[in-house]
């Protein structure tokens, strides 16, 4: 087993909840293996948890007792992780996000019967077997893996997907709310399913009392199309992605309901319609490692609600999302306040909607708190 002493003064921030420690500040270590207990430089015990060879982020934390770290463990936080998540109205969740159920390096989300994993540390790949032992409890229908991103170089591993247990039909039908979903698990963004705008998918249906014109923008699945298009709305949605653009048409088309897809850039087609709306929703993709993306992502915030407002009724709604750590609630609403001025259109926000239940963030840990949506609607 391995042992880290911190650098004197780094223990506060772990004593904080704060659930990674960096390379540098680390003052010593000894033993070996992925499974490590942290001490402060005066020898207190801090925490247990994993040890990365390769990453900037050298110990993650898994848990602040001194207990093994076995298939017991990964049993006991699964637990705790579905009685968090109670009263979830869909079949399909996330059940372990990261280091917010102690589970640093590790992501499982649920699709009916089936679980799809992500792991996100070298460590917790070398710990998977204990993992996989654990949901296996669920009994579920197939484990599916979806370690597809670039960010797994860092840890020194390499992207894998694949079928780790048990059979998978893809895609995956799901029921959130009355609505069902189909979900392409093999081949879909993030999991396959934007489970995180949940919650805010039935906020804006319940800003709907039928007839209204709904711009669905970077529509992807149809995820808010499909609940909007069941309020009455006539419905546009907009991606570039053509097998989003078809799965969304057969989710439209397995509730029932009727809405139109267009293939196009998000921003052209804001600029060139002809039509106004009632409602537009833009749930922009963000990546913001850099500076340079930061600013990028800003930038988008402010032409798509400029554009917006132009396009917009007169006690229209913009509903606009950022789906990045990097960038906050006062920041985005910086940018949106900037666009109102611009355009000389008065808006009010009228909500701010972050994570559902199933996406908890640690306060200490900003990293954790990513997604952000304003309900701008425009007054005059
Ligand atoms: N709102 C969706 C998730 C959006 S994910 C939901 O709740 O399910 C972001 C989507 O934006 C992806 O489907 C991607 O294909 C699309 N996209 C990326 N750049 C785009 C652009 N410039 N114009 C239109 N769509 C774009």
């Amino acid at each position: 087993m391995k042992r880290i002493i911190l650098k004197p003064g780094k223990e506060k921030k772990i004593k904080h909840f704060y659930p990674w420690v960096f390379r540098d500040e680390i003052l010593s270590q000894e033993g070996e293996g992925v499974i490590a207990s942290l001490y402060s430089s005066d020898g207190e015990f801090l925490a247990k948890g994993t040890y990365s060879p390769h990453s900037r982020i050298a110990f993650r934390v898994l848990s602040y007792e001194d207990e093994p770290i076995d298939e017991g463990f990964f049993r006991k936080r699964f637990s705790q992780a579905l009685a968090l998540r109670e009263g979830i109205p869909s079949d399909a969740y996330r059940l372990a996000f990261s280091e917010s159920d102690l589970l640093s390096g590790l992501i499982v989300d649920r699709y009916a019967e089936g679980f799809v994993i992500q792991v996100r540390s070298y460590p917790m790949e070398v710990l998977k077997e204990r993992v996989l032992s654990a949901l296996s409890d669920f009994s579920p229908r197939f484990i599916y893996e979806r370690s597809d991103f670039k960010g797994r170089s860092e840890e020194g591993l390499e992207p894998f997907s694949g079928l780790l247990m048990g059979e998978l039909e893809n895609p995956v039908l799901i029921h959130e709310r009355e609505f069902k979903f189909l979900v392409d698990v093999k081949g879909g963004l993030k999991t396959g399913f934007y489970l995180d705008q949940r919650d805010n998918r039935a906020y804006v249906a319940g800003l709907l009392r039928g007839g209204e014109r709904v711009l669905d923008l970077f529509c992807y699945t149809g995820g808010f199309s499909v609940y909007c298009a069941s309020r009455g709305a006539r419905v546009v949605g907009v991606d570039v992605n053509e097998s989003a653009l078809e799965l969304a048409r057969q989710n439209v088309r397995l509730n029932n309901l009727s809405a139109e897809f267009v293939r196009a850039n998000a921003f052209d087609f804001l600029e060139s319609t002809n039509e106004t709306y009632d409602l537009i929703i833009a749930d922009p993709p963000a990546i913001a490692k850099t500076k340079r993306e930061k600013e990028s992502v800003l930038w988008a915030i402010w032409k798509l609600a400029h554009r917006s407002f132009l396009k917009l009724k007169r006690f229209g709604r913009l509903f606009i999302c950022s789906c990045t750590y990097q960038i906050s609630a006062q920041e985005m609403i910086r940018q949106v306040r900037l666009a109102s001025t611009d355009v000389r259109r008065r808006i009010l926000i009228k909500e701010v909607n972050l994570q559902p239940q199933d996406h908890p963030f640690v306060p200490t840990f900003p990293e954790s708190l990513y997604l952000k949506c304003l309900d701008a609607v425009v007054i005059d």
